[in-house]
């Protein structure tokens, strides 16, 4: 009897051990980047797996080795004493222990929130802020550095800001007039949820912002504007890509001005009827934030309102993008072109599209309390886009403080079922950014001293309350965390070994 007990004990031990091994192979950091996201969560999987596997199979092992001593001295002439001794350790031990083990796999003796060891922000220290302050003082080409220029075009982009009501006042105006608040409506053919921010930059933003013969600035016809003040600096710079739904982009600030943490329900509530206007009196009972938007900052007029860029050789990807970009998204029409005097200029001094580096770095040194917001768009272009990239490399390098507003983070969730975003984010990197022109795109990476460190630091900013530290984890939840976990630690493996 006590034999057959013994070894029923050690056999579940084995099936155990076997079982969990398997698990835990899937969950094999070394299969995944150095550093990143994704190899943070396997190794928490895996370090909560063994112990899973410790606490089941410790009691097993335990009782089992009992059950065969007492077989053994049950036999054995004049060894009453031992066997006596083991029959009170085989009712009193193998409890305890097997309480002691359910409390561990409960998860009773570790923390709420998992810990990963996610590489934080700061890590480069301040010689590159410094240097990069350095890098606007002495302003490009050698000239000289009081007030050239190229200082005054960055003064000028950074004195312009747009508070989220004058964003929310400016998105009621748009689409077929959907409303009696008689606010003048622009651009009919607005779709909620299909214009690009491209379509409303040339749909609304360029009409809107002509001023006679010439153009401004979306911000500067604002009523109440005024040449750079200390009142009209952002507190916030916005990254966003002009491909993706306007929805979106508008739907990042409202959320990051109500302190929300993901945009979807802003998103539904703006393509609402009258739902723009029940945000903006939200909106009004928060402090007011000030954004730079480069879609509202920048004077359209002095660069690409009378044109659509060179067309590129027809039949190729570029080509496609580019009618793409010249057509409106709802109507498929091209969007007519705006007849201003306003002088272009697409290159030196004067450009308003080449400054965002030095306009950061101005920036900071005049709002100490500057913040970078990364308003990912639902398909995640962003972050595929160098430009965008380049964005996030200036604030990354200047330590700018970042908020990645995402529309839901529910997909990373580890009980998400679906693992493609997960998998897209977990194993992120920059060199695989797309720009139209390559040497762009090499640029853009040049300037990033470790790429790797780099692409460490963006996981670290999405994932750093999202995914497994969203929410505390409790009981069997953890078990539960942790075999999820394994599983999407193979997912992104196999995603990022590719096909
Ligand atoms: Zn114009």
């Amino acid at each position: 009897m006590y034999s057959l007990l013994g070894c029923t004990n050690l056999v579940v031990a084995v099936i155990v051990i076997v079982g969990l091994a398997r698990v835990c192979a899937a969950a094999e950091p070394s299969r995944l980047r150095a550093g990143s996201y994704a190899q943070a969560e396997a190794i928490w999987s895996r370090a909560l797996l063994r112990q899973l596997c410790a606490a089941l199979v410790l009691p097993c092992f335990i009782s089992g080795a009992l059950y065969l001593a007492e077989a053994f001295y049950e036999r054995v002439e004049g060894q009453w004493l031992a066997y006596t001794i083991l029959s009170v350790w085989d009712r009193t031990l193998p409890p305890i222990l097997e309480s002691m083990c359910l409390l561990i796999i409960c998860g009773f003796f570790q923390p709420e929130h998992p810990e990963l060891f996610l590489k934080k922000q700061n890590s480069m220290g301040n010689t590159s802020t410094s240097q990069e302050l350095d890098a606007v003082a002495s302003s490009p080409g050698g000239q000289q550095s009081s007030a050239s220029s190229w200082d005054k075009t960055v003064q000028s982009l950074s004195a312009r800001s747009l508070e989220v009501e004058e964003l929310l006042e400016f998105f009621c105006r748009l689409g077929p007039r959907r409303d009696a608040s008689g606010a003048e409506a622009v651009m009919p053919s607005y779709d909620p949820w299909l214009s690009t921010t491209s379509d409303v930059v040339r749909g609304a933003i360029i009409p809107v912002s002509r001023a006679g013969d010439c153009g401004l600035a979306f911000v500067n016809c604002l009523p109440g504007a005024t040449a750079s003040t200390s009142t009209t600096l952002p507190d916030c710079m916005v990254s966003h890509t002009w491909s993706a739904l306007f929805l979106d982009l508008v739907a990042a600030v409202v959320a990051d001005a109500l302190e929300l943490d993901e945009y979807e329900k802003v998103a539904q509530r703006l393509a609402e009827p009258r739902g723009a206007q029940k945000l903006l009196q939200e909106v009004r009972r928060k402090s007011c934030q000030r954004y730079w938007i480069c879609a509202f900052c920048v004077n359209q007029h002095a660069g690409i309102c009378n044109g659509f860029g060179s067309e590129p050789t027809p039949g190729s990807d570029q080509h496609s993008r580019w009618d793409a970009g010249r057509r409106d998204t709802v109507t498929g029409g091209v969007f007519g072109l705006c007849s201003c005097s306003e002088p272009k200029y697409f290159d030196g001094p004067m450009c308003e599209m080449n400054k965002f580096d030095d306009m950061m770095g101005l920036l900071q040194h005049r709002q100490p309390n500057l913040r970078h917001l990364v308003a990912v768009d639902r398909r995640f272009e962003l972050f595929s886009r160098a430009w965008c990239v380049a964005e996030l490399v200036q604030s990354y390098l200047s330590n700018l403080p970042q908020t990645v507003l995402l529309l839901s983070n529910r997909a990373l969730d580890v009980q998400a079922e679906c693992l493609e975003t997960y998998n897209r984010l977990a194993t992120l990197t920059v060199l695989d950014c797309k720009a139209s022109r390559e040497e762009d795109r090499l640029q853009i990476l040049a300037k990033i001293p470790d790429v790797h460190e780099f692409d460490v630091q963006l996981q670290a900013v999405i994932f750093g309350s999202r995914g497994l530290l969203r929410k505390a984890l409790a009981g069997f939840d953890r078990v539960d965390a942790a075999a999820r976990a394994a599983r999407r630690a193979a997912s992104a493996a196999a995603a990022s070994e590719g096909p």
